[in-house]
């Protein structure tokens, strides 16, 4: 359902032969489904219509926001005034092969859980642990999306996108991405800058290797099946289908915090306090607590979550709670407005800093 009053008249008052939608509600835009109205809205399909919706936009001096799918965004109730660009470029095209390795070409308006599925039906492996992440390929270089060991700079091989700023089409290497964890230049420095068109995806003919996590191991080991790019993603959308609850159904945009990353002195002043973060606890997939190469430290920011006190947390007061299986997932199961949202996130984000002086780093975007 499309909330619009567009009409042939009102194209002619804009002044474009383009489906510019006005008023639109922007719940239908984010798989939160809150937020208030945006002035203008239009899905673009090639790239030409992209260039026209960013002159229309030019012309009437209006800022400009592109989206996928809205599985990563979160829109306050004051709406936007603006133009939002809904990305629907499509394309999956051979760009070259040998006897390692394909490199595919994929439009940025394409749904990503369908790539990985075509690239694991044709036995490519490098993305199948990135199976059933909702959004399109689009906005997968923008946060760096990763799970399960994997994350997409590590086969993307550049981005095509239009530059904002030079009012034309790049091609940007990923060495030029400046990827890091669940992050990117599109994310950071250059925030708006360029829409992505498509993105380049060199994926390996070779075996796959062993997973790592838990998880997934015990999947393989309860069901007993070799390993392969194909039983791995099957692995991975059980687990995930068992931890995580479905967009299409129920109001989330995954996990709401990034892991913390925090420094070696840090670290020891929580251990001193909290001991038993080193130790596994059972079913808990994964440690609370890695140290990295730079000996820096990364925490499970569900676990801080559960040990602040908030597992399950069901907030009648703002509309908002925590889903069961996973205590990192925000679910809005009757907020009215992202008000109550921001409000949800303060109750928890407060009483993790209060023990553990750690500020939680939201991972979905509240725009504009
Ligand atoms: C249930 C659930 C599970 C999830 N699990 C994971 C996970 O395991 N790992 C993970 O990394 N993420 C996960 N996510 C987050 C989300 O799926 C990803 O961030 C995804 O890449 C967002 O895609 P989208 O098309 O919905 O982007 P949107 O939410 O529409 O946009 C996200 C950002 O990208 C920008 N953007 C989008 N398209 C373009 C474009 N073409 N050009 C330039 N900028 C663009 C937007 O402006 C915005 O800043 C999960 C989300 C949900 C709801």
């Amino acid at each position: 359902m499309q909330y619009t009053i567009f009409s042939p008249l009102i194209n002619d008052i804009l002044n474009t032969s383009m489906n510019i939608l006005q008023g639109v509600s922007l719940k239908l835009y984010s798989t939160m489904r809150l937020g208030g109205i945006t002035e203008y809205l239009v899905c673009v399909k090639t790239r030409d219509e992209l260039v026209e919706a960013e002159k229309w936009a030019e012309s009437k001096q209006l800022p400009v926001i592109t989206i996928g799918s809205g599985s990563n965004i979160i829109w306050r109730d004051e709406g936007y005034k603006g133009l939002i660009i809904v990305n629907k470029i499509r394309g999956f095209k051979k760009l070259s092969e040998d006897e390692t390795s394909a490199t595919y070409q994929v439009g940025a308006g394409e749904n990503w859980d369908n790539i990985v599925a075509k690239t694991v039906d044709l036995e490519l492996q490098g993305i199948e642990c990135l199976s059933l992440i909702p959004g399109t390929a689009g906005a997968a270089p923008v946060q760096n999306i990763g799970a399960y060991g994997q994350d997409v700079s590590q086969t993307l091989v550049s981005v095509e996108a239009y530059d904002r700023m030079e009012a034309s089409f790049v091609n940007i290497a990923n060495e030029q991405c400046n990827f890091g964890y669940r992050s990117s230049r599109f994310k950071t420095t250059d925030k708006g800058r360029f829409i992505i068109c498509s993105i380049t995806l060199k994926l390996s003919k070779l075996s796959v290797a062993p997973p790592k996590y838990a998880d997934i191991q015990a999947y393989f080991h309860d069901k007993n099946i070799a390993l392969s790019t194909s039983s791995l993603r099957k692995a991975v959308i059980a687990v995930r289908r068992r931890k995580l609850p479905d967009p299409s159904k129920v109001a989330n945009c995954g996990s709401y915090f990034s892991n913390p990353i925090i420094s070696a002195d840090h670290f020891k002043k929580i251990t001193k306090k909290y001991p038993h973060i080193k130790k596994a606890r059972p079913g808990w997939p994964q440690p609370a607590v890695w140290e990295l190469p730079d000996g820096q430290y990364k925490v499970g920011a569900g676990w801080l979550v559960e040990e602040a006190g908030f597992s399950a947390f069901r907030d009648h007061a703002t509309g908002m709670k925590l889903w069961p299986k996973q205590n990192l997932v925000f679910i809005n199961y009757k907020a009215q407005n992202t008000k109550q949202l921001v409000e949800f996130e303060q109750k928890i984000t407060d009483k993790v800093y209060e023990m553990f002086q750690i500020n939680l780093i939201r991972e979905p975007e509240i725009l504009p």
